[in-house]
């Protein structure tokens, strides 16, 4: 490379070039000459893309990785000129009307070989190509279509729709939603709703933040932030983009009746919305009881499988029509309950939670049953954290306290009294010793109606 670039003298004229080059290795590279020759050239052209002037080595496994990623978006394109995309649909409901108001829209593709593919399949291979636009694009323009189908047939439903990061920040966004927008006239912005990811993908938040208070104020289209709390600056974001709706992530709902720190992030989130003047939805709801745990805390718009599972928009009208409100949410949240009635629903869901969770794991032979245990240790399971906060808040007596207390110490020796037969393997004790731990939390039930 020195000698090559080494400038020559022509009619007095100093001439500088440079060389790229491209170099490939036999048997390394096991291809035919043809082959061999054209992966040299391609790699002389990374060589140029790397700033010239430099030799780049052909790497065959580089290779076929680059091919494979073209062939699965050319894949993509191909299912997306030949409609194979489908959005499905998932309800989104509140509980204190029990009414559905929204569908949160989410894309499935109709694979003619693989059949129905989830999205954590295909979005990740076009992250940053031009199809992320594209395909979003096409999310969009099909959820404004089914609006107008559904408003057609006099339903009202507010529809949200995912929005990737660099489909966001696109320098057209703006633009192809409002044109978007006009082509379906008969369909009011209102109805529409982004999900946008708190995450740290976001970026830079000031442009950001512009999109957002742009698509609020001049396009009256709704915005969420998405999977809220699971990003590295959850409160930088929550300051600084107004968007109107906070979507509590689904990995805080799934343990929240069994871990205390996914009950203290959800009451911390539900603080902040409070504070912050937005709207709350939690998704991941799969249990009457994340339901009525939620209702406890103050959120009263849920999704999830406890509810029910995404579906293909055909299959909406009638699910709509057989759709009756959870009657134990319904029947909570037709009154009005005090702090305190608040509290002990939550001791009693939490408690029968823990036995569940006990009795599920000792009782369940086959190994390949998921379960997992519930947190014996006395000062870090959901009552004693229960207990503190109460001795704080003073909401109860501290007699009725101390009681609690005691007993709940005594579920906890004879618990770990069982879990120690149980890894023994002397099941004759073990049974009876479950009874035992079981009468401990009848008793723990017991005193928190006590406390009334
Ligand atoms: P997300 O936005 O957090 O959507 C919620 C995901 O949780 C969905 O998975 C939904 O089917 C699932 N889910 C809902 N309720 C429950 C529940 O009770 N339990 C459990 N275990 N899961 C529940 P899905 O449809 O596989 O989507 C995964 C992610 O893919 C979405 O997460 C979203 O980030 C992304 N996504 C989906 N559709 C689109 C789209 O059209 N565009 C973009 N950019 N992203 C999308
Ligand atoms: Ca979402
Ligand atoms: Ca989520």
């Amino acid at each position: 490379f020195d000698s090559l670039t080494a400038p020559y003298l022509i009619n007095g004229y100093s001439i500088e070039r440079t060389a790229s080059c491209g170099v490939t290795l036999y048997p390394n590279d096991n291809a035919d000459l043809d082959t061999l020759v054209r992966h040299a050239d391609q790699a002389m052209y990374q060589a140029k893309l790397a700033g010239r002037n430099q030799f780049k080595l052909f790497d065959p496994d580089d290779d076929q990785q680059t091919s494979e990623k073209h062939e699965r978006l050319k894949a993509i394109e191909h299912g997306l000129t030949h409609d194979q995309f489908e959005l499905y649909y998932q309800p989104k409901v509140n509980i204190k009307t029990g009414k559905v108001f929204g569908m949160e829209a989410l894309i499935r593709w109709q694979h003619p070989e693989r059949g129905t593919l989830q999205p954590d399949t295909f979005l990740p291979i076009i992250t940053g190509s031009e199809l992320e636009s594209t395909l979003g694009q096409w999310v969009i323009n099909t959820a404004l279509k089914q609006l107008m189908f559904w408003k057609s047939k006099g339903i009202e439903l507010e529809v949200s729709v995912n929005i990737s990061s660099g489909h966001l920040q696109s320098p057209d966004f703006f633009k192809q939603l409002e044109q978007a927008l006009e082509n379906y006239p008969t369909v009011n912005s209102n109805f529409l709703q982004l999900e946008i990811l708190e995450s740290s993908a976001l970026g830079e938040l000031e442009p950001v933040s512009n999109i957002i208070k742009t698509c609020q104020e001049a396009l009256g289209v709704r915005i969420a932030l998405d999977d809220f709390g699971t990003g590295y600056s959850s409160l930088t974001h929550l300051r600084n983009l107004t968007a109107k709706t906070i979507k509590i992530d689904r990995s805080f709902v799934r343990d929240l009746l069994d871990d205390p720190n996914d009950y203290a992030i959800i009451d911390g989130i539900i603080g902040l919305t409070t504070s912050f003047n937005r709207e709350l939805i939690a998704e991941g709801v799969e249990s009457t009881e994340h339901g009525l745990m939620l209702l406890t805390m103050g959120c009263f718009e849920l999704q999830g499988y406890g509810i029910a599972k995404p579906m293909p928009a055909i299959d909406v009208i009638a699910w709509l029509q057989s759709y009756q409100p959870n009657p134990k949410w319904l029947a909570y949240s037709q009154h009005v309950h005090t702090e305190k009635e608040n509290r002990i629903k939550q001791f009693r869901l939490v408690s029968d939670s823990w036995i569940n969770l006990l009795e599920t794991a000792i009782t369940s032979s086959a190994p390949d049953k998921k379960y997992h245990w519930p947190i014996f240790d006395q000062e870090k399971c959901h009552h004693s954290v229960w207990l503190k906060r109460s001795r704080q808040e003073q909401l109860f007596d501290d007699a009725c306290l101390d009681r609690l207390d005691e007993a709940h110490e005594k579920l906890h020796q004879l618990s770990s009294q069982l879990v120690d037969h149980y890894q023994n393997g002397s099941l004759a004790v073990h049974t009876q010793l479950l009874d035992d731990v079981k009468a401990a939390h009848k008793q723990l039930s017991i005193l928190i109606g006590e406390c009334d």
